[in-house]
């Protein structure tokens, strides 16, 4: 049973945090509703897990603040997992600090307001979909009186309204992830993590998804999303973290990551010597057919439209040479030289 950690697993009172600043709204029953005012959702330093001679998570720093779509990325086994384990109460960590929604990692009133939407997870085949919800409901101790609202509001929220009554045996594994995605929606949390929620489902079930998660961001709600799908991410998260050996490698807005500073021209006119005789005064360029790429400040790209044009070349295109999520991604986690914000806390801007 799945859906929503808040419900199952026994507390543990996870690291000291002491180093780390107490926030208001550790105290039960605070109002988590107004971004800016509380502490950040979501904060470690140098959080790590060992299991034996197996480092998990070396070492993780970062701070999703509250309201954000954080989206936490990695390669396979970067630890991705494990600091979600963390962050849940789950598992406890070897060393370092964290506090979620201000208290310290495991807290058991905490885990009340968060929903959770595991990656692999099976709900039982001979429930139906509107059992699955109501149990959940109970499970996290909802007053009963708002049970039927929250098992109508969750199916109609992930577009099953009209298969409600259907037995989670004979959903598709998109709709048994729609489904998941409700029960962790219940109850409206304050946080809700999202591993791989849309790595089931088809285009339009993506969009659905994107949908939700930007209304669950309009009600103040915090989503920590984990997936490997960068496009998707891209579209949805306000900031990511990138992680890799259990550490963040690059942190920012999507955007901020992608703009590495480069900038592409369409001329025509270059030759070699040309570019290499430029690339005295500019830095390094690369010329690719009629495509020149500079990594330059803004400021000097005026210049370099100059400078071609004085040498006799025709300038039709300038243009910013944005990388994609992916590529950062394959920068980053490949032991090459971090984008923009690498290497950092993954903070929230000022
Ligand atoms: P994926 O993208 O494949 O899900 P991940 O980033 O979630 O990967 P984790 O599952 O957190 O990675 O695993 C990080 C590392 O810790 C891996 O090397 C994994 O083998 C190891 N690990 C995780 N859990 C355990 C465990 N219970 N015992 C031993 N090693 C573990």
């Amino acid at each position: 049973m799945f859906g929503q950690i808040r419900r199952k697993a026994p507390g543990n009172s996870g690291v000291p945090s002491a180093a780390m600043p107490a926030h208001s709204d550790a105290e039960p029953g605070a109002s988590p509703r107004t971004p800016g005012t509380l502490a950040p959702a979501i904060e470690t330093r140098e959080l790590a897990k060992r299991y034996g001679a197996i480092t998990a998570l070396a070492g993780l720093t970062l701070t999703v603040g509250r309201g954000e779509v954080f989206g936490f990325l990695g390669p396979n086994g970067a630890g991705k997992t494990t600091a979600v384990k963390l962050l849940l109460g789950l598992a406890r960590p070897s060393g370092g600090q964290g506090r979620v929604l201000g208290a310290p990692l495991g807290d058991r009133t905490v885990r009340r307001r968060i929903g959770y939407l595991p990656e692999l997870f099976r709900y039982q085949p001979w429930l139906r979909a509107r059992e699955v919800l109501r149990l959940h409901c109970e499970l996290a101790g909802l007053p009963r009186s708002a049970w039927p609202g929250e098992v109508a509001g969750g199916l109609r929220l992930v577009g099953l309204a009209d298969r409600g009554e259907h037995l989670v045996g004979t959903f598709s594994k998109g709709m048994q992830q729609r489904l998941g995605l409700g029960v962790a929606l219940l109850g409206s949390p304050d946080l809700v993590v999202l591993d791989e929620p849309t790595s089931a489902l088809d285009p339009v079930g993506r969009s659905d998804v994107r949908r939700i998660v930007r209304e669950v961001r309009e009600r103040g709600t915090t989503v920590f999303l984990n997936s490997h799908l960068l496009t998707e991410v891209e579209r949805l998260c306000d900031r990511v973290a990138i992680v890799d050996h259990g550490r963040v490698v690059a942190a920012g807005a999507p955007g901020e990551l992608a703009a590495d500073g480069a900038v592409r021209v369409r001329t025509d006119g270059l030759d070699a010597a040309l570019v290499a005789r430029l690339a005295l005064d500019f830095g390094e360029l690369r010329l690719d057919g009629e495509w020149l790429t500079a990594a330059l400040e803004p400021a000097r790209v005026p210049d370099l439209v100059a400078a071609l044009v004085a040498a006799g070349a025709r300038v039709h295109v300038v243009e910013p040479g944005r990388s994609t999520l992916e590529d950062v991604f394959l920068r980053v986690v490949s032991g090459g030289s971090a984008g923009g914000g690498a290497g950092g806390e993954a903070g929230v801007p000022a």
